[in-house]
């Protein structure tokens, strides 16, 4: 597509001044501004072209550039040296009312007055891991800002209303001329947000929020773990000038425990037993996290240390089916008070196993022998 003119794009004649240029192009941006136009392709073309024509005929190097070699002479630069790309509308407007101080010419108050989303609360929630594995419900308490029920959110008392400043004329900035610019800086009569509160909200003293206590009831699911975040939407703190709430993340902190260990989904109990259940074999009853009990079984002749398995007694799998394992180790403990009754029998096993290791290292003398 070939490009127009730029003095035909702003409609000004080859030696129009800068003023005119100025106020052509200030004409054309308020009435292509995509603000007026949403959703209008053609009016959001003209507002760049205008701009672009503005970007080189605004400054006398490129627009002598231009009067001389034409598009050519400025084509690498006058649309992506400012930046006036699609994405840069808002910095259009800042342009604008940084070189004519518009005002909300655009129908638009300032920035700062714009809808603000409340900030998002963190809470951290310390629970106990039998807690963790049933899931539960918590109720927590948590101090943060809502938006003032009395005025709602206005600030101002019922019955009246916040006005415009007038001072920045609502803009929540005052500008100045130094030299071609005009240069902002933010209205100290209403503290840059545009308004003045004559009769403050005697709730809220005119914030428009307040800080209240809110008990919320959070449900926390089975299997959650330390670090688990959960999201809860519009519970943050209310936001401003009708802006969204934030959201609020309870924190997970599950306590250790004193006799299980978890890791990931499975849990490790460790299981003290006597000599003879590790000799003879036992059925032992294990305690679960769940306040039962299970039956392992466990074979003669096991060792300190040996990890026996049982399935599905783990914790739950968050989000998901099922349980993680119960890993149960056994240690085997040495008695050291003995009765008269249990010296006496383990006495005899001494003997016996005597007997056995010089019969052993008999049977090992021979092996060595014949091997
Ligand atoms: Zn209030
Ligand atoms: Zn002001």
């Amino acid at each position: 597509m070939a490009k127009r003119d730029y003095y035909e794009v702003l409609g000004v004649s080859r030696n129009a001044t800068e003023q005119e240029i100025k106020s052509a192009y200030r004409r054309l941006a308020v009435r292509y501004h995509p603000d007026k136009n949403p959703g209008d392709p053609e009016a959001e073309e003209k507002f760049k072209e205008a701009a672009e024509a503005y970007s080189v005929l605004s400054d006398p190097e490129k627009r002598a550039l231009y009067d001389r070699y034409g598009h050519a002479g400025v084509s690498s630069s006058a649309a992506a040296s400012a930046g006036w790309g699609p994405a840069g509308f808002g910095g259009i407007e800042d342009i604008l009312n940084d070189f004519f101080g518009f005002g909300d010419i655009f129908g638009r108050g300032a920035r700062r007055q714009a809808p603000q989303r409340g900030a998002d609360l963190r809470y951290d929630l310390e629970i106990s891991l039998e807690e963790a594995a049933r899931g539960m419900t918590a109720q927590i308490r948590i101090p943060r800002l809502e938006t003032c029920h009395v005025c709602h959110g206005t600030g101002a008392r019922p019955g009246t209303q916040p006005e415009t400043c007038p001072t920045c004329g609502g803009m929540g900035q005052v500008r100045y001329q130094q030299g071609f610019f005009s240069v902002a800086r933010t209205c100290s009569a209403c503290r840059g947000t545009g308004r003045i509160i004559r009769t403050p909200c005697r709730e809220c003293h005119g914030k428009g929020r307040i800080e209240r206590e809110k008990t919320l009831e959070v449900k926390i699911p089975a299997g959650v773990e330390t670090g688990s975040r959960l999201r809860i939407a519009g519970e943050g703190e209310a936001g401003e000038r009708g802006g969204p709430p934030g959201d609020l993340y309870v924190v997970i902190n599950v306590r250790e425990h004193e006799r299980f260990e978890r890791q990931g989904h499975n849990l490790y109990i460790n299981v003290p037993i006597s000599f003879a259940q590790a000799a003879l074999g036992a059925e032992l009853s294990i305690p679960t996290l769940d306040g039962k009990q299970e039956t392992l079984r466990i074979p003669p002749g096991t060792q300190t240390g040996t990890v026996f398995r049982l399935k599905g007694h783990g914790m739950p799998i968050l989000g998901g089916h099922g349980r993680g394992d119960l890993f149960v180790s056994v240690t085997v403990v040495t008695p050291t008070s003995l009765t008269r009754e249990q010296r006496r029998l383990l006495e005899q096993l001494a003997e016996i196993e005597d007997r056995d290791f010089e019969n052993e290292s008999l049977m090992d003398k021979v092996r060595s022998i014949f091997s």
